[in-house]
């Protein structure tokens, strides 16, 4: 039987690690610039914190979430999401009691046991921020500039996506809206979908997210119809700080935005591309000012989002990738070539030596001494050498090497004891790569 990656999983290589590499480095590049500490959770967690923090009539706790038990019976689940685990490290850490303002950011995967289809994964990966301890607009907007700039860092430009924000309420004012949602929905029952129907009662908002009924509900009341005063002036003054030109950033207000999560409140934000068809969102997040407290905490308002690199990924081309000289150094059996090889290949990935002389990242491995020079050119070829440096024994002879440029054939003799500078080979390994 041949092994294969579970349903829904896959490996993370080539071309694809790159991009989740260059990913992460400019989301860390963003998150020191606003203030934000990494916390890495568990993958697995108690699955009452899901069933709390994320809500027991969610699609996600009900269907989705890979529940198993240990050894010591205890009912375990693995992440579904990254808030859970963060708001819990939060309360059991007590950093409500060091002044109130945390910030922190997570990257790792999430599982959930949805029907694997393009772009959608059972294991997926994310990159969250979650900013405890300020109530204000101004952060709102804050929160949603970072996540901006972890894009655009990452080579997405502002112009090729579409940042969706609106306002869901809040506890005085999130009822009326749902009374509202639940007599629209009450009055169209018999065109609603299984789910939506029983969503009625339950959990009428998230029928604006059923991608049967969502789409043609475009006539729903929207939750900023029903808004309270207070989150009426939130929602204004986050609009406010969006809309300087200086930030050089536009959003859209879309009305019948909604979350699939229950725990948001006011701002929440979506932000699509068009370049992935149906699977078009690539990251969300919102206000979610009474989870801390309904996870047994005290009152604690915070925002945050996750962004879904998978889909992220997709949009990119590795950039540092292309940059690195790939160098085989092929030797026939004596020793002393292989002495060589072994040093050039040193000399060359030195940073402060090889590869600051040569101006570009490298990347240098040895052939096998053992096998014919030929051989050895096969497998440089097959592991996607640049450049072979090739030290048989007519060149170990001459106290010479051969650079072959692997893209043109072009080859070049070296010898590399003249000037009595050992380096002045990898001026020619630069000329050479650089045709
Ligand atoms: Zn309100
Ligand atoms: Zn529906």
């Amino acid at each position: 039987m041949r092994l294969s990656a579970p349903r829904g999983t896959r490996d993370i290589k080539d071309r694809e690690v790159l991009v989740f590499r260059e990913l992460e480095a400019a989301a860390l590049d963003a998150f020191r610039r606003w203030g934000y500490e990494e916390l890495r959770t568990p993958i697995f967690e108690s699955r009452e914190l899901f069933r709390r923090a994320v809500g027991e009539t969610t699609d996600i706790v009900e269907k989705e979430m890979f529940d198993f038990t240990d050894r010591g019976d205890r009912e375990l689940s693995l992440r579904p999401e990254g808030t859970a685990g963060v708001v819990r490290a939060y309360l059991e850490h007590s950093w409500d009691k060091t002044g109130g303002i945390r910030k922190l950011f997570y990257m790792g995967p999430m599982f959930r046991a949805e029907r694997p289809q393009a772009g959608r994964y059972r294991e997926f990966w994310q990159i969250g921020a979650e900013s405890f301890g300020n109530p204000s607009p101004q952060e709102d907007a804050d929160t949603i500039m970072l996540a901006a700039h972890i894009l655009k860092w990452a080579g997405l430009e502002w112009k090729d996506l579409c940042f969706h924000v609106n306002s869901l309420g809040c506890q005085e004012c999130r009822p009326k809206y749902r009374i509202a949602l639940a007599s629209y929905l009450e009055n169209r029952r018999a065109t609603l979908c299984e789910n939506c129907r029983a969503r009625i009662e339950r959990n009428p908002l998230r029928a604006l997210d059923c991608k049967i009924d969502g789409p043609t509900m475009t006539d729903a009341p929207a939750p900023v119809g029903s808004l309270c005063q207070a989150c009426k002036a939130h929602f204004d003054e986050v609009k406010f700080y969006l809309n300087r030109p200086e930030l050089g950033f536009v959003f859209q207000e879309s009305p019948r935005l909604v979350r699939g999560l229950d725990y948001y409140t006011r701002t929440v934000f979506e932000i699509t591309t068009e370049g992935l068809g149906a699977q078009n969102a690539i990251g969300a997040g919102g206000r979610y000012d009474g989870l801390v407290k309904q996870m047994g905490g005290p009152e604690v308002p915070a925002i945050g989002f996750a962004l879904g690199m998978d889909r992220v990924a997709s949009l990119l081309k590795p950039r540092e990738g292309n940059r690195i000289l790939r160098v085989f150094f092929a030797f026939t059996g004596r020793s002393s070539n292989g002495a060589k090889a072994t040093v050039w290949a040193n000399v060359l990935r030195d940073k402060d030596r090889g590869e600051k002389r040569l101006g570009r990242p490298v990347a240098a491995i040895l052939g096998d001494g053992g096998a014919s020079l030929k051989s050895q050119m096969r497998k440089a070829d097959g592991w996607g050498a640049d450049v072979v440096v090739i030290c048989g024994d007519e060149e170990g002879d001459k106290k010479k090497m051969r650079l072959k440029d692997m893209k043109t054939g072009a080859e070049n003799d070296v010898d590399y004891s003249r000037d009595g500078d050992d380096d002045v080979w990898i001026d020619s390994l630069k000329i050479l790569a650089s045709t």
